[in-house]
């Protein structure tokens, strides 16, 4: 069992907890990304079974008729596996999944085969899937380029990896005044597909600004368990989903939370003792 103090940031264990997550969500205006816990695998066996989780997943979001997509991780299908284990196990989850599907992005040299996959996914499905970018890569740019005018979901982020300087914006500030200037490119030359991928109330201020300015669409993604009254308060007025980690893997995820950020286990205390 999860315990509460990481329950915050975690919907539970097993797919029907994600989805009870989900349909709570749903009825406050916010739809789910589910993203079931697990990376790295060097097994094929078990890059196999968590994409045949997320087929079993995607049933159940159609069987229980909530508002909810997937997020994969390719390390967690089989990148690391080699042999073509990633592209047959993404190709599987997108086939048999009826809802969207999100693919993570991971370190830096996972860019270009995972930039690969989602663009060829997202044409030959007209665009029922979705890739994250990463506002610190130098390569961003041409990346977003790249992606203009190709079907499908891009979100943009600052970055939760730790690329080489010599590739990589390493000061915050600066890696701040990338995400505002391909957010910029994004709403000046995507149709749709634009997603907001940060808790930062700045770049969801910038969002909303270029959306007035620009009229494109464009949606909120944040994670469980940080900042949900923003995420309900701005779902009365643009589309948000979160991102909702959930599987027997969660220590991990937790504790990665806390690092990146202490007052993430003073607030889950908070939550726990009721302060
Ligand atoms: P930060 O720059 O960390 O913080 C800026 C401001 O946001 C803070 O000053 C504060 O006002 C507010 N804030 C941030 N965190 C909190 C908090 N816990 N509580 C209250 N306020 C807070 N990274 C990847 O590399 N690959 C991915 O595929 C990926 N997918 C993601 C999907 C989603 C939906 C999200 C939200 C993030 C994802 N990330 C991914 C992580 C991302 O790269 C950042 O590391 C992470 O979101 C922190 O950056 P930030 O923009 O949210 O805000």
């Amino acid at each position: 069992m999860i315990p509460p103090i990481a329950s915050n940031f975690v919907a539970g264990e097993t797919p029907s907890e994600a989805l009870d997550h989900v349909a709570d969500l749903n009825a406050r205006g916010v739809k789910g990304i589910c993203n079931l816990l697990g990376e790295h695998y060097d097994d094929r066996a078990d890059a196999d079974a968590d994409a045949d989780a997320y087929i079993d997943l995607a049933e159940r979001i159609a069987r229980r008729d909530v508002d909810a997509c997937l997020s994969v991780k390719p390390s967690q299908i089989g990148l690391e596996v080699g042999d073509r284990a990633f592209e047959e196990n993404l190709a599987r989850i997108v086939d048999a999944a009826d809802c969207f599907v999100w693919i993570d992005m991971e370190d830096h040299d996972t860019v270009d085969v995972t930039l690969d996959a989602f663009e060829r996914h997202a044409r030959e499905t007209d665009g029922n899937v979705g890739v994250c970018v990463q506002a610190n890569l130098k390569r961003t740019g041409e990346t977003l380029e790249r992606l203009a005018d190709c079907p499908g979901k891009v979100r943009l982020v600052k970055g939760a990896y730790d690329p080489p300087a010599s590739i990589a914006y390493k000061e915050k500030s600066k890696v701040d005044e990338m995400y505002r200037e391909y957010l910029t490119y994004m709403f000046e030359h995507f149709e749709d597909g634009i997603a907001v991928g940060s808790h930062d109330p700045a770049m969801i201020e910038f969002a909303r600004d270029l959306h007035d300015e620009h009229g494109t669409p464009f949606e909120i993604q944040m994670l469980t368990g940080v900042r949900e009254d923003a995420q309900f308060e701005l779902a009365e007025e643009y589309e948000v989903y979160q991102y909702i980690p959930y599987g027997s893997k969660w220590f991990s995820y937790f504790y990665r939370r806390v690092r990146e950020r202490k007052e993430n286990a003073l607030f889950a205390l908070r939550a726990v003792v009721g302060a």
